[in-house]
């Protein structure tokens, strides 16, 4: 955890593509990315933005976006 942590990019989860198969956790460096009850949940206060995670996705459920197009600089989204 790093409160001071400003992110340029935040990492989404399309809800709706993920089939929760969980390849995307074991690559995350920083185990930014979590299964809680068959939801994928990436905490973006935790996340380095490596990028690792975006092209381990078989249905390209995950995105990024720029921090500031949802007005924060870290923190939790779900
Ligand atoms: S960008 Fe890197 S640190 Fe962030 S969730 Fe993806 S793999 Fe983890
Ligand atoms: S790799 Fe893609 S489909 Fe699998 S849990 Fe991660 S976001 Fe969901």
């Amino acid at each position: 955890m790093n409160p001071s942590k400003q992110s340029n990019v935040l990492i989404m989860v399309n809800r709706d593509r993920c089939g929760v198969c969980g390849c995307c956790v074991p690559v995350c460096p920083p185990g930014a990315i979590t299964l809680h009850d068959a939801c994928l949940e990436v905490d973006h206060e935790t996340c380095t933005e490596c990028m690792k995670c975006l092209p381990v996705c078989p249905t390209h459920a995950l995105y990024e976006i720029p921090a500031k197009a949802i007005g924060t600089s870290g923190g939790r989204v779900r």
